[in-house]
C-alpha cells in the first residue's frame, strides 16, 4: 500500500514535484508515464526515502514519512521503510565481484539473515523466473545489459518487499523478454505486492498497470484506469503524449 499526499520536492529553488497525491492499493500496479525530466525518478526516490521530501506525506509499506519530521526521526523511519520497499534503479548497480546468484542472495543473507541454503534456492527460483537459470554463476561483466537488468530485478524480488518500485525496467530488454517480465511481475502482484513502474514503454504497461499516472513538470495531468487512459485519455496533453509513445 502506498499513499502520497501533496508531495513536494525542491532542488534549490526549482520545484520538481508540485503537490502530487495518489494511492496504490495492495495487489495493484501503478504505471507512471511522462516525458524526460517530468519528475518520475524523483518521485520513486522520494517513495523509498532516497530523497527527503520537502512537503506533504509519503506512506509506503506501513511507514509514514512527513516533511515536518525532524532529521533523526526521518532517518529512522527511512531505515524501516527500506525493509518494506524495494527498488530497481534505471542504472543497475550490480556488485561486479559477485555472480548473478551472489548478487541475488547478498541482501537476504546479510541484511534479512535468511539461511544461505534457503536464500540460494529462492535466488535460483527467481533467476529461473527471469530466464537466467542457466547463467546464475556468471559475473555481471559476462552478462548482456538486458541480462544484468533481469538480475537486478531478481535481486529486488528476493527481499520480498511489500512495495516494489521500478525505474524504466525494460530499457535494455527485447520484446520477448519484456513480455516475460510483465508476466513475472503480474505473478508477484497476485502474491500481494504493490508496485509502481516508471516506463517509456506503453506496450509494457498495457497489461501490467492497473492505473496510470501521466506527469508533466512535477504535476499530475491525468490519473485513471490504465485501459481507459491508454485508449481514451481525457486530457489533450495526455493524448498528445500518447500519440508519440509506443
Ligand atoms: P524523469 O525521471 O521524469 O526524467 P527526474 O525525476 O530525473 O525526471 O528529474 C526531474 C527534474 O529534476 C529534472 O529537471 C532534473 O534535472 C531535476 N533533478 C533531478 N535530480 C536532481 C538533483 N539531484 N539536483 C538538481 N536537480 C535535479
Ligand atoms: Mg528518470
Amino acid at each position: 500500500m502506498i499513499r502520497v499526499e501533496n508531495l513536494e520536492k525542491t532542488y534549490g529553488d526549482v520545484r520538481v514535484l508540485k503537490g502530487l497525491s495518489f494511492e496504490v492499493g495492495p495487489r495493484t500496479v501503478l504505471g507512471v508515464i511522462g516525458g524526460s525530466g517530468s519528475g518520475k525518478s524523483t518521485l520513486l526516490r522520494c517513495l523509498n526515502g532516497l530523497e527527503r521530501i520537502d512537503g506533504g506525506v509519503v506512506e509506503a509499506g506501513g511507514v509514514r514519512l512527513e516533511a515536518t519530521l525532524g532529521a533523526g526521526e526521518y532517518a529512522r523511519r527511512v531505515k524501516t521503510l527500506r525493509r518494506h520497499v524495494g527498488m530497481v534503479f534505471q542504472h543497475l548497480y550490480l556488485f561486479p565481484h559477485l555472480t548473478a546468484l551472489g548478487n541475488v542472495t547478498e541482501a537476504p543473507v546479510h541484511v534479512a539473515r535468511v539461511r544461505p541454503a534457503e536464500a540460494r534456492s529462492t535466488a535460483l527460483e527467481l533467476l529461473g523466473a527471469v530466464g537466467l537459470g542457466e547463467k546464475a554463476d556468471r559475473f555481471p561483466d559476462a552478462l548482456s545489459g538486458g541480462e544484468q537488468q533481469r538480475v537486478a530485478i531478481a535481486r529486488a524480488l528476493a527481499m520480498k518487499p511489500e512495495v516494489l518500485l521500478f525505474d524504466e525496467p525494460t530499457s535494455a530488454l527485447d520484446p520477448r523478454r519484456t513480455a516475460e517480465l510483465r508476466a513475472t511481475l503480474r505473478g508477484f502482484v497476485r502474491d500481494g505486492h504493490t508496485m509502481v513502474v516508471v516506463t517509456h514503454s506503453m506496450s509494457f504497461v498495457d497489461g501490467l498497470a492497473d492505473y496510470l499516472l501521466y506527469m508533466e513538470a512535477g504535476e499530475t495531468i491525468e490519473y485513471g484506469e490504465a485501459k481507459q487512459l491508454l485508449t481514451d485519455a481525457r486530457d489533450p496533453r495526455t493524448r498528445e503524449f500518447l500519440s508519440h509513445a509506443r
